[in-house]
């Protein structure tokens, strides 16, 4: 089985104003295309791989063939970190709630202060990459960024959210303001989607 983009259950303009349609649009259909065709064409070569889950591939790069690793760490990391990244989303915003925000504040101090942590993380990753919460094995949560199309996986965390901070995320609207998609990002995120993987 090939692997497969994440179907959006929001159209392109419903992010509207703060993440706009032609963004969006061409954020999915050309951006993450691309890597899930040259993932696709990577892994031809090693189809005994399509049995695993991107998943379980990007935790352990080093098990990857030599010939596509680096297909399949810049390839796979985009597919699986833009459906991370769009599945997250929403026309919704608001706060986490539940234990999701408990564990936030707790690890924090406060919403706010969380929001404040991402945002300094995104701004600081130099050049394209994520910024992302995730939770190290012993449950506790961490504030991380990656460069190009790493992942957390590789690092042995598990993801719960990100935001995308290569310019073809933010250009059209933000030009080069990257703080004020980051602090207009906040009115798109699901909160649900990151309380269930959390949960
Ligand atoms: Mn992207």
């Amino acid at each position: 089985m090939a692997f497969e983009q994440v179907k959006l259950d929001y159209s392109f303009n419903a992010l509207e104003p703060y993440v706009d349609a032609a963004t969006m649009e061409i954020h999915y259909t050309k951006h993450h295309a691309t890597y899930l065709k040259n993932l696709n064409s990577a892994v031809e070569k090693h189809p005994e791989l399509f049995n695993k889950t991107l998943d379980s591939l990007l935790s352990d790069l080093d098990r990857i063939p030599e010939d596509i690793r680096t297909a399949v760490r810049n390839n796979g990391g985009g597919v699986f970190n833009h459906n991370f990244y769009f599945e997250g989303m929403g026309p919704k915003g608001g706060a986490p709630k539940g234990k999701l925000a408990d564990a936030i504040n707790k690890t924090f101090g406060s919403f706010d202060t969380f929001k404040l942590e991402m945002e300094k993380a995104a701004l600081g990753r130099f050049g394209s990459g994520f910024a992302w919460l995730s939770q190290k094995k012993d449950g506790s949560l961490v504030i991380t960024s990656t460069p190009n199309q790493d992942t957390p996986l590789t690092e042995g965390l598990k993801p719960l959210f990100t935001v995308d901070v290569w310019e073809h995320a933010y250009y059209l609207k933000y030009q080069n303001r990257r703080a004020d998609y980051l602090s207009a990002f906040w009115n798109v995120v699901d909160w649900d989607v990151v309380e269930k993987r959390f949960l």
